[in-house]
Formats: structure tokens, C-alpha cells, sequence
């Protein structure tokens, strides 16, 4: 990974620290890590120049060791806990997956990708069936316990490391599956369904099982320029509404039923 701190010097052969640093806060993904010039440019205009660059601190040399290492780990402290803060902002609270903000932007960031190398992407869309009844019958509490056991089951079923499972909204659950195909999403979607069935979480106001259940829509695409990534959420949406509406507790792609286990 990228480097905590940069400690920089200003007068170096070619490029001087100061070009350097521009650069640094220039690139997206290095601008976000602190700079520290240690040099032996001691004028306040050059300690103000190279801070109005975007540097965190400046020290001047000849240098005190100590000082250089307290300002060292207060910088380091700092990164820490941002880099800390901004992982938190991206994550659900509640199961720990990633929340609809990270989701967003990896939709977006895949589906570009998709496009640029022509490779299908997937996205599956999970909603748990009757769940306002299990929270009338089970409490709140008991509710909340269920939605983290689902989530850890969405993300058991999930193989690749670039696959990406989050919260999309209170009980509805997405996987972003690059590179798959229809077929490689139903497999990991069938996974998932009969993941959370086996959980045996008993359902006794569900029409459809006697335990917790999930209905799954799901959509694969080779995007182009008709299509946005928009367009697969919907259709993801609509196959979800399918699955519901076949009798719940089954996944649904592309007009396809699969499962049909419980109906009503
Ligand atoms: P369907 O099978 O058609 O999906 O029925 P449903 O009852 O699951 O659908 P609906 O969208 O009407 O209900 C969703 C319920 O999910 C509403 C709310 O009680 C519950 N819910 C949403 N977010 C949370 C949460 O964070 N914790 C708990 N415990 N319940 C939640
Ligand atoms: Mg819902
Ligand atoms: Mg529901």
C-alpha cells in the first residue's frame, strides 16, 4: 500500500521537493497522504510557500531528533485515525458490510471497468421476505440480530475478492459481481438463499417457510452505450419484484425462475 507519511527535502537535483509535492497533492491517489518537508530553507516565505502546497509540517534542518519524531507520530496519529474515520464512513453500522455510500461508488467504478474491458457485470439484489411481520412478532432487537446473520451469510457466499456485498437499504442486500456472467450470479444468488434457509431462523408469521427466507433478483450485462449502471440496479429491482411476486423464496434473473421451493 501506499506510504503513511512522506518526509521530503526541498533542494534536490531536478525536481525540488516543492514540484514533488505539487504532484503528490495533484494525483488522487497520493494526495491524500501527509507530507512533511525537512529542509534546510529556514525563510518564514519558503516555510509558508511549502505549507500553502498542502504540506502538514515543515522542519527546518539542522534538525533537533527528538522534536522530528514527535512530529513524526503526531502526523502518523493523525492519518490513522483519518484513514480510520473514512473506513467507518463506509461501512454499515449494523452488520458491517459495506453501506450504500461504498456501494455507490464501486457500482459506478465496475461499471466503467465493465465497459472499458467489454467483461459482464453482475449485480444481485436480496430482500428478506415478510421481515416487517418478523419484526412485529420477534421485536426490533431479535430483527436487527437476524439482518446481521443474513449479512454474514451474504458475505460467506461470496468467493472473489473483487465481489463486493452490501446494505442497500433496511433489508435489502446487493452483491457487485465483476466479471460474471448470468450464470456465475445464479450460482452465487442460489448460494445465498439456500445459505440463509439453512440458517433455520424460525419465521412462524411467513406464508412462505417456516424459517427466514430471502427473495433474490438478479441481472448480468456486457454494459454498452445504451446502458448505465442505473439501468442494471432496475433491472436487478424488477427481477426482485418477480421473485416476490412468483411466491418469495427464490431467485429470479433475466425472466428465469430457478428455485420453487415454498409456494403460496
Ligand atoms: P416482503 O416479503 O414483500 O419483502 O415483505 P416485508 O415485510 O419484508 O417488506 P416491507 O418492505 O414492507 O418491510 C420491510 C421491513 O423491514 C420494515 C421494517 O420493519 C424492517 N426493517 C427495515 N430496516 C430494519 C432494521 O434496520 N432493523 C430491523 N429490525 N428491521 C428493519
Ligand atoms: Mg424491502
Ligand atoms: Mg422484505
Amino acid at each position: 500500500g501506499p506510504p503513511d507519511l512522506i518526509l521530503l527535502d526541498v533542494m534536490m537535483p531536478g525536481l525540488d521537493g516543492y514540484e514533488v509535492c505539487r504532484r503528490l497533492k495533484a494525483n488522487p491517489a497520493t494526495q491524500h497522504i501527509p507530507v512533511i518537508f525537512v529542509t534546510a530553507k529556514t525563510d518564514a516565505v519558503d516555510e509558508e510557500y511549502g505549507l500553502r502546497l498542502g504540506a502538514m509540517d515543515y522542519i527546518t534542518k539542522p534538525f533537533h531528533l527528538p522534536i522530528v519524531t514527535v512530529r513524526v507520530q503526531n502526523q502518523i496519529n493523525l492519518k490513522l485515525k483519518t484513514d480510520l474515520l473514512e473506513a467507518l464512513a463506509l461501512l454499515d453500522g449494523l452488520t458491517n458490510l459495506a453501506n450504500r455510500r461504498r456501494f455507490d461508488e464501486a457500482l459506478d467504478a465496475e461499471w466503467k471497468r465493465a465497459y472499458r474491458s467489454a467483461l459482464p457485470v453482475a449485480l444481485v439484489m436480496a430482500d428478506v421476505d415478510f421481515f416487517k411481520s418478523y419484526n412485529d412478532h420477534q421485536g426490533h432487537r431479535t430483527g436487527d440480530t437476524c439482518l446481521k446473520k443474513v449479512a454474514a451469510t451474504l458475505a460467506q457466499a461470496l468467493n472473489r475478492p473483487a465481489d463486493l456485498a452490501a446494505r442497500y437499504g433496511g433489508e435489502e442486500f446487493v452483491a457487485l459481481l465483476p466479471e460474471t456472467d448470468l450464470a456465475g450470479a445464479q450460482v452465487m444468488a442460489e448460494r445465498f438463499r439456500v445459505g440463509v434457509e439453512s440458517l433455520h431462523i424460525p419465521h412462524p408469521a411467513s406464508v412462505v417457510s417456516p424459517w427466514v427466507t430471502i427473495s433474490i433478483g438478479l441481472a448480468s450485462t456486457r454494459p454498452d452505450d445504451q446502458d448505465t449502471a442505473g439501468d442494471l440496479l432496475e433491472w436487478a429491482d424488477q427481477r426482485l419484484y418477480c421473485a416476490k411476486a412468483e411466491g418469495r423464496n427464490r431467485v429470479c434473473g433475466h425472466g428465469r425462475l430457478m428455485t420453487n421451493l415454498w409456494r403460496i
